[in-house]
């Protein structure tokens, strides 16, 4: 039994958790594809079209095109400070005086 070429991402049926298999994939616009998926279950049979849309850039393009339209940078992890304690707080005017 041929299981078919899985052409989008892994999608499982809202109705009956079973694999959906993606069927045709057809782009929309150079950010946007819709992908036509079908439930593997024979006797739920549900079939739906999703949208696969870039969201944001994580990181721009070296070789970028003019005609594709720029999508919002991802926002920078920012890291928790950690509150200041004596040993993090040593200052170089610290020294004792001569
Ligand atoms: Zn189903």
């Amino acid at each position: 039994m041929s299981r078919g070429h899985q052409l989008g991402p892994k999608q499982l049926c809202p109705h009956c958790d079973s694999p959906m298999m993606c069927r045709t994939s057809q782009m929309i616009s150079p950010l946007v594809r819709e992908l036509t998926y079908q439930c593997t279950d024979v006797e739920c049979g549900y079939c739906c079209a999703n949208e696969n849309r870039m969201v944001r850039d994580i990181r721009p393009s070296m070789k970028s095109k003019p005609s594709v339209p720029c999508v919002p940078m991802a926002r920078k992890r920012r890291w928790k400070k950690k509150p200041a304690t004596p040993e993090t707080v040593a200052a170089p005017d610290d020294k004792p005086a001569d």
